[in-house]
């Protein structure tokens, strides 16, 4: 399914797959993701492996804190 490479880190991983279910675009790092959303407006980068304890934890509220974002899988009709 998902494009991106498997990351590392099981909660990371995780949290690229919420991203990609929300339609966002994610992009294969030579040292991070970056993650893109469908709006083209926001952008952010996800690193291989953050310091920070809470880091997924706050990609993720940071995700649902986008206008963009609607808390529904992205689906084709
Ligand atoms: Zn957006």
């Amino acid at each position: 399914m998902g494009y991106w490479k498997k990351h590392p880190v099981k909660e990371l991983n995780a949290l690229l797959g919420e991203y990609h279910e929300a339609g966002w675009e994610i992009i294969d790092p030579p040292k991070y993701y970056k993650v893109k959303c469908p709006c083209g407006g926001h952008m952010r980068s996800i690193h291989l492996t953050p310091s920070n304890p809470n880091y997924a934890r706050d990609c993720i509220k940071w995700l649902y804190r986008q206008d963009c974002y609607t808390g529904k899988v992205v689906a084709r009709r």
